[in-house]
C-alpha cells in the first residue's frame, strides 16, 4: 500500500511537472505566432527588424529551457573527470561579460589554489555556475559586486557565490529546488530546480545563506579528489 501511495504521488508529481513544461513551452509559442501574424500586416522593416528579433529571443528562451530538461532526462550518462575549477569558471565569466558590463556588476574570484579540481563534467558544472552568476545579476538591479571564491580542506572543495543583491525571504528557501518556482517576471523558476539536481549527481551538496535587502552566498560542497 505504501508502494501504491509512493506510486501515486509520484505520478501527481509528473503531472505537475507535465503541465509546467506545456505552460511554459506554449507562452513563448503564443507570442511567436503573434509576432509572425504582425510581421506578415508591417511594410515597415524597422518594426520588422523588431519583430525578428522578439521571435529570435523567444525561441532562444525555448531552446534553453528544453537544454535544462535534458539534463534530468539523461542523469546517468555523466562522463565525470577531474577538472580544474578557475578556468570553468572563467569561460562563464566570459559568456556573462556583456551582461554583466550591462548590469553594472562587478566579479571577484579568489582561488586558494590556482589548481583545485573536481570529478565532474564541464558542461553541467558550467550550466550551474551559469545559473547561479545569472541568478545573482538579476539579483542586484543597481548593480554590485559578484564574489567567487573557491577553497579546499582535506576532504572538500569549497565554492562560494556571494552576492549583494535583493535576498531571499525566509518562506522562499524551500521553494527553491521546487520546478517553476520563481519570483521573476520573466523567470522559469528551473534553473535551482536543474542545479541541484546536477550538483547532487556530483555527490555535492548545495548550501544557501540569505538576508533580505542584504544578499545571498550560495556554496557548492564536493568531495575532494584524494
Ligand atoms: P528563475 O531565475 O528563473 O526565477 P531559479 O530556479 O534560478 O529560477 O531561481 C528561483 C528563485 O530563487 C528566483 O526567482 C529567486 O526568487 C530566487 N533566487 C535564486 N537565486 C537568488 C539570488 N542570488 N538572490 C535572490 N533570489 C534568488
Ligand atoms: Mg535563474
Amino acid at each position: 500500500a505504501e508502494d501504491l501511495l509512493f506510486r501515486s504521488e509520484k505520478l501527481s508529481a509528473i503531472g505537475d511537472l507535465s503541465a509546467g513544461i506545456a505552460h511554459e513551452i506554449r507562452n513563448p509559442l503564443t507570442t511567436i505566432k503573434g509576432f509572425i501574424q504582425f510581421l506578415s500586416r508591417y511594410e515597415d522593416d524597422l518594426k520588422k527588424m523588431e519583430y525578428f528579433q522578439l521571435i529570435n529571443e523567444e525561441i532562444d528562451r525555448i531552446n534553453f529551457m528544453v537544454g535544462e530538461f535534458m539534463v534530468l532526462s539523461k542523469p546517468h550518462v555523466i562522463e565525470r573527470k577531474p577538472t580544474a575549477l578557475l578556468p570553468i569558471i572563467n569561460k562563464v565569466v566570459k559568456l556573462l561579460e556583456s551582461e554583466l558590463t550591462s548590469n553594472k556588476v562587478r566579479l571577484s574570484i579568489k582561488c586558494e589554489a590556482s589548481n583545485i579540481k573536481i570529478d565532474c563534467e564541464e558542461n553541467l558544472m558550467k550550466q550551474v555556475f551559469l545559473n547561479l552568476v545569472k541568478n545573482s545579476i538579476e539579483a542586484m538591479p543597481q548593480g554590485g559586486i559578484i564574489s567567487i571564491s573557491v577553497s579546499v580542506t582535506d576532504t572538500e572543495v569549497f565554492i562560494h557565490f556571494k552576492d549583494e543583491g535583493i535576498g531571499i525571504p525566509e518562506e522562499n528557501l524551500m521553494k527553491l529546488r521546487e520546478p517553476f518556482f520563481t519570483t521573476k517576471e520573466n523567470g522559469n523558476g528551473l534553473g535551482l530546480m536543474v542545479s541541484y539536481k546536477i550538483i547532487e549527481n556530483h555527490n555535492g551538496k548545495i548550501q544557501v545563506e540569505s538576508e533580505e535587502n542584504v544578499g545571498t552566498t550560495i556554496t557548492l560542497i564536493f568531495p575532494a579528489i584524494c
